[in-house]
């Protein structure tokens, strides 16, 4: 088998996760295989076929887990709905879950049909491909298997199964449901999450409120790379927060092109409550009800409710000094205290509403875009500033993404596949994304943004 599983989760108690079986699938064909992922975890890709990566005869039985989570605003009792872990995978010292996203029905579906189409599969096959590869922690994909089945969205498409990795996907949500529907296990439940994912803790004099604060700033250092690189995670509940800094979830996700802070591409965030410049303060409201969760481990240990509100009021320094560490790099600047330069020209980016991600490029190398934007004295006057204390090469090339995933080439790459069946668009993208901080020959339609237009109209989806 190549698979062989150790799955801890299994001995947690029983109230947190379902046995569940993979639904039947008579011809699942891959259509796409991580060969890189594979390798690291030292998976042989021979012996990897598709019935193996649908979880039909799976070595041990899968699970779905448990969980809450305050989606928009609401707390809610959720699950697994149509995912399901395999097991978890070991390899060297590391443990991974391996699990399926939309291989069926779980007793957490609700109405929910378990499926999960073909074009928001590959949609999140790629972006959680080009996560990694800008060095953001993320989950990753390892497949894309198609069904037989056909599944109603907003149009009628082939299903599929992702296989994805994470180290685990315990979340927010998690504590939330174990707080909330099995308060007695919340200890037990918290340590097993402390010897999983923040082992070095277990020495500690104050274990969980340090461990509140790992988790805070696991979480400040994803979102300040979000930050870092354009990207709109989209759907933010607390049920789609690791509790090890891995972005996840990839549903209706996007890269912003115009610098726009309210920038939203999700169906259903009417009001913006995800939109780009949001998730700092959405992040901090999250980890509001984290600490929330874990306040029934004040009676049962020393730490203390006031504690965890004291963590709380690090956030806005704390996440401030990544954000300004962080924006200083991708402005080459190799020292603190630029904390004004930088406003400054976020200032500008907000003014000018120039492509978020060509704007450093063009810092860095002027003339590289032909756009009237770079062209303006307001712009001139900021790089000379910068050049006296910053615009150091390496810095830039490390920070500044030459390639990001651009929303008309997804969708293209997407259509074409549904229309033809031909993976060439989506496989070159992925070959760009692939080294996204190396310049290429390969012309300049992969750096250019869509028309201003098509970013306006243009609206992803959850669920799909
Ligand atoms: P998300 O917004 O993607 O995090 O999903 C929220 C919840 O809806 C999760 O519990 C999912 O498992 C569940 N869900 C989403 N789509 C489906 C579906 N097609 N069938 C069953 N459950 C689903
Ligand atoms: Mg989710």
């Amino acid at each position: 088998m190549v698979f062989s599983f150790d799955t801890t989760y299994k001995q947690l108690d029983s109230d947190l996760y379902s046995i569940v079986t993979p639904k039947r699938i008579a011809d699942p064909e891959v259509l796409v295989l991580n060969e890189g992922l594979c390798a690291d975890l030292g998976l042989d890709t021979a012996k990897l076929n598709a019935q193996i990566l649908a979880g039909q005869d799976p070595p041990e039985e899968p699970i779905a887990q448990a969980y809450a989570g305050h989606q928009y605003g609401s707390f809610t009792n959720l699950g697994d709905g149509r995912a399901m872990i395999l097991g978890e995978y070991v390899h060297d010292g590391e443990r991974y879950d391996i699990q399926l996203k939309g291989s069926g029905r779980t007793p957490y579906s609700g109405r929910g049909d378990g499926n999960a189409t073909v074009s928001s599969m590959l949609r999140e096959y790629l972006y959680s491909y080009a996560m990694q590869s800008l060095n953001i922690k993320t989950s990753r994909s390892m497949a894309v298997v198609e069904t037989d089945e056909a599944v109603e969205r907003r149009r009628t498409e082939p299903g599929a199964i992702l296989v994805r990795v994470m180290n685990s996907h315990i979340r927010y949500g998690t504590f939330q449901y174990v707080a909330n529907q099995a308060s007695d296990e919340l200890q037990r439940f918290t340590d097993y999450v402390i010897d999983r994912h923040y082992p070095k803790l277990r020495q500690r004099d104050r274990t969980y409120l340090e461990f509140f604060d790992a988790v805070m700033q696991s979480s400040i250092e994803m979102v300040v790379d979000w930050l870092r690189v354009g990207f709109v995670h989209g759907v933010m509940n607390t049920d789609n927060m690791s509790i090890d800094g891995e972005t996840f979830d990839y549903g209706p996700c996007a890269f912003m092109n115009y610098y726009d802070e309210e920038t939203v591409f999700s169906s259903i965030d009417k009001h913006g409550r995800y939109a780009f410049g949001n998730q700092r303060p959405i992040l901090r409201w999250n980890l509001r009800r984290f600490a929330e969760a874990l306040q029934p481990l004040c009676t049962q240990s020393a730490l203390t409710y006031d504690e965890l509100e004291i963590k709380l009021d690090e956030f806005e320094d704390r996440f401030d000094a990544h954000y300004y560490t962080m924006m200083q790099k991708k402005l080459g600047i190799n020292a603190d205290g630029e904390k004004a330069l930088v406003d400054e020209f976020v200032e500008w980016l907000r003014k000018s509403n120039a492509d978020y991600t060509n704007a450093f490029l063009e810092l860095e190398t002027p003339g590289t875009f032909d756009d009237p934007m770079f062209a303006t004295a307001k712009f001139e006057q900021l790089r000379e500033q910068l050049a006296t204390v910053g615009l150091d090469d390496t810095l830039m090339q490390e920070a500044n993404p030459r390639y990001v995933p651009r929303n008309h080439l997804v969708e293209e790459a997407l259509d074409e596949y549904l229309e033809t069946g031909e993976l060439s668009k989506f496989k070159m993208l992925l070959t760009v994304l692939e080294t996204p901080y190396t310049s290429k020959d390969i012309g300049s339609q992969f750096q250019q943004p869509p028309p201003r237009e098509f970013d306006a109209d243009y609206t992803t989806y959850c669920n799909t």
